[in-house]
C-alpha cells in the first residue's frame, strides 16, 4: 500500500524539504499551507513530476474546519498513514517584557492548538502502522532567553503532546515521535525579524554551522518509515550539538 502523508506547512522550509524526500520514497502527499499559493503550487508540481500524487490545500491549522478539509483532501489519495505536524511560527525576537499579547496568542494558536487539531484528525483516521511526527524545537529545552521564551514554552508543550499521544495511540499501532531541530536555514528567521540569525548563531553551534532543511527532513522520513517500527515517544534532536 502506498503511504499517504499529510505535511502541514509543506510549502516552504522544513516542510517542503520533507515533502521532496518523502516523494522520492514513494509517498503520496497532501501539503497544507496558509497563504502562499504560488509557492505551494510550485512544489506540488515538482512532487508530481516524481510520479507520486500530491495536492496543496490552503488550510490554516488554527481553524478546525480548514484542518478537516485538509485531511479530507488527503484521504482522497488513499488511507492516511502519516502526519508531519510542522506548520509553525515564531514572533519578533526580543525581550520577554516586550512580548505583545497578540503575538503570544498567535504563537500558541499555530504551534499548539494547530498541532493538537491536526493530531486529532490524524488519530481519528489512522490505523495500525501509521505514524505522526511533531516538529518541536531545541528551544523546548534551551528556553530561548532574550529571543522568544513563549515560543520555547509552546515547543515544550509539543514534547508533552508527543509523549502522551505516543502512549495513548500505541495500543492502536500508531507511533508518535518528535523531531527537535536546532537552528535551520529557512525563512522563519526573516519572519521573526532576523534573517541572518542562522549565520550569526554558527559560532555557538557545536558543529559550527546552521542546519539545512533536508538534514531535518532525513530524521522525519526515518521516523515515518518502517525502519523506526519500534520507536515511539522519542524526541529526536537534530541540532548540530545544540
Ligand atoms: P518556514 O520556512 O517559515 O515555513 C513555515 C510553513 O508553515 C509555511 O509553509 C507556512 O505557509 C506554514 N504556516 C505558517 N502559519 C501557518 C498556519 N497558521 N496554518 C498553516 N500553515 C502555516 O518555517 P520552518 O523553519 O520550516 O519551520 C517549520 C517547523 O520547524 C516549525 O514548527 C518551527 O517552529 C520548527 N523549527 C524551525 C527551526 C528553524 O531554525 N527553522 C528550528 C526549530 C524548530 P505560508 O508560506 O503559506 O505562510
Amino acid at each position: 500500500m502506498t503511504p499517504v502523508t499529510v505535511i502541514t506547512g509543506g510549502s516552504r522550509g522544513i516542510g517542503a524539504a520533507t515533502a521532496r524526500r518523502l516523494a522520492h520514497a514513494g509517498h503520496h502527499l497532501a501539503l497544507g499551507y496558509r497563504r502562499d499559493h504560488h509557492t505551494a503550487d510550485t512544489i506540488t508540481a515538482e512532487l508530481r513530476a516524481t510520479g507520486v500524487r500530491a495536492v496543496a490545500v490552503p488550510a490554516d491549522t488554527r481553524d478546525p474546519n480548514q484542518v478537516t478539509a485538509l485531511f479530507d483532501a488527503a484521504a482522497q489519495l488513499g488511507p492516511i498513514t502519516g502526519l508531519v505536524n510542522n506548520a509553525g511560527i515564531t514572533s519578533p525576537i526580543g525581550p520577554f517584557t516586550d512580548l505583545d499579547p497578540d503575538d503570544l496568542r498567535h504563537v500558541v494558536d499555530v504551534n499548539l492548538i494547530g498541532y493538537i487539531l491536526c493530531a486529532q484528525q490524524a488519530a481519528r483516521r489512522m490505523t495500525h502502522g501509521a505514524a505522526i511526527v511533531n516538529i518541536s524545537s531545541a528551544a523546548a529545552t534551551l528556553g530561548s532567553p532574550g529571543e522568544y521564551v513563549h515560543y520555547a514554552a509552546v515547543k515544550a508543550a509539543t514534547d508533552a503532546l508527543t509523549i502522551g499521544l505516543a502512549k495513548e495511540l500505541a495500543p492502536h499501532g500508531i507511533r508518535v515521535n518528535a523531531v527537535a531541530p536546532g537552528i535551520i536555514r529557512t525563512d522563519i528567521h526573516a519572519l521573526s525579524g532576523q534573517p541572518d540569525r542562522p549565520d550569526r548563531a554558527a559560532s555557538r553551534i557545536p558543529l559550527g554551522r546552521p542546519g539545512e532543511p533536508d538534514e531535518v527532513a532525513a530524521a522525519i522520513a526515518w521516523l515515518l518509515s518502517p525502519d523506526a517500527s519500534y520507536t515511539t515517544g522519542a524526541i529526536l534532536r537534530v541540532g548540530g550539538g545544540l
